[in-house]
């Protein structure tokens, strides 16, 4: 989250884990807009090839051209085949509805009944040996989930859907067993050569597609990382002041939206701390100071001015929560103690201000420094503007 823009704030968090897994959330929204496309492009084939049966068959009946009775090609080539799938289309449905399937098995049982539906409308058809491009569709359909598994096993049972239908069922009568004629038995060959050599290159496909995705996800954790480290102080691991400036500006275009109130927070008499017991003593105490801060950035957002400086900014808090806040850091940094220097204590002075129609984010600074100046004056000590 940004500060709004910013989103690197959870410094706990590894970030690499933290991009990935939005990345997956976006791959799977991808992959559910892609399952409602494949679900419709089943019942558009279904709706399409009963329109098509309904034509050839009055085109049949008109020309004279029907080697069956009327009847029974409607029963075997319209009415049959059409009811097998839209039983199929209606499983489909119930499955895409279902609140108990992951979305994982939904993509598997809408790339298999396609490939149910394909089946029926070959089988019908084998006299055409063209209608095995519809399996070739099925399978082309399952690449873009980037998921070997699936497409393999959509491959698969559409290389058994020929096989099985050219073998074992001779649904129309007018149909050539591929072992009594060369023609037939060459489509068949050509059919298995050229479903395997597709489903091989959308394997492919799905190789250099996920190549290229993981290549993008490490580009843009890279510039995360850049964008992380331009933003945040090196020492504290709190954002620093070139992040404090961005989220001024923000502040001043939201400003009429929100409500912002900026504390100052200085750390009493830092200078005689790093006099008395040495800098490595005084920058354990700023990183000491930034983590009792952070502590509390469900309420606020702490930044490192610069030196022993600090700076908060509340969003849509009352001064009273702002001030409560800032009590309870005063309480924390009472309780701090350093087992290895007993007693070194810390204690900070806060100023604070509020945004308002008449004040800007630069009176706002000034108005917070003001407060703090008062309240450097007894020291330990909250003052508001
Ligand atoms: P006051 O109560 O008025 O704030 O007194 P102070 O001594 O804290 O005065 P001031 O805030 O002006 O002093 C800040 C000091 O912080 C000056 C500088 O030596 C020291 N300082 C700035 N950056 C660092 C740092 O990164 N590490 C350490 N150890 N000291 C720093
Ligand atoms: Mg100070």
């Amino acid at each position: 989250m940004k500060v709004e823009g910013f989103t690197f704030h959870m410094e706990e968090e590894n970030i690499d884990d933290m991009y990935i897994r939005a990345v997956q959330e976006e791959y799977t929204k991808i992959d559910e807009s892609w399952l409602k496309l494949h679900y419709k492009t089943s019942v558009i084939l279904v709706i399409f090839s009963l329109m098509v049966e309904i034509v050839m068959g009055i085109i049949l009946v008109h020309s004279d051209l029907l080697t069956t009775t009327v009847y029974r090609y409607f029963l075997k080539f319209l009415i049959i085949p059409s009811s097998v799938n839209f039983i199929c289309i209606a499983a489909e449905t119930l499955i895409m509805k279902s609140k108990c399937l992951s979305q994982s098995h939904k993509i598997y049982f809408v790339s298999l009944i396609f490939v149910g539906i394909g089946f029926v409308i070959f089988t019908v058809h084998s006299t055409f040996t063209a209608t095995y491009y519809i399996f070739a569709i099925a399978i082309m359909l399952t690449a873009i989930y980037a998921d070997y598994r699936v497409t393999c096993i959509t491959a698969g049972t559409s290389l058994g859907s020929i096989i099985s239908s050219e073998l074992f069922i001779k649904w129309d009568a007018d149909k050539v067993s591929i072992f009594e004629n060369t023609h037939r038995m060459g489509d068949f060959l050509i059919s298995l050569f050229v479903l395997t050599a597709f489903s091989i290159a959308c394997m492919a496909v799905i190789r250099f597609e996920r190549r290229k995705n993981s290549a993008g996800i490490q580009k843009e954790i890279e510039r995360r990382l850049l964008q992380q480290s331009v933003h945040t102080d090196e020492m504290t691991g709190i954002y620093n002041r070139k992040a404090f400036r961005d989220e001024l500006k923000f502040a001043e275009d939201t400003a009429s939206d929100r409500n912002y109130i900026l504390a100052i927070v200085d750390i009493d008499r830092f200078k005689s701390i790093n006099d008395t017991w040495g800098h490595h003593v005084g920058d354990r105490c700023l990183i000491e100071f930034a983590k009792i801060l952070k502590e509390f950035h469900g309420d606020m957002t702490p930044f490192r001015y610069g030196g022993d400086e600090f700076c908060l900014l509340f969003r849509d808090k009352t001064m009273e929560e702002a001030v409560s806040i800032c009590e309870k850091i005063q309480v924390r940094l009472n309780h701090l103690f350093f087992e290895d220097y007993p007693k070194l204590m810390l204690t900070a002075s806060f100023g604070l201000a509020a945004i308002s129609d008449q004040v800007d984010t630069v009176r706002l600074f000034i108005h917070a420094d003001r407060a703090l100046y008062e309240a450097k004056k007894v020291r330990n000590a909250i003052h508001v503007f």
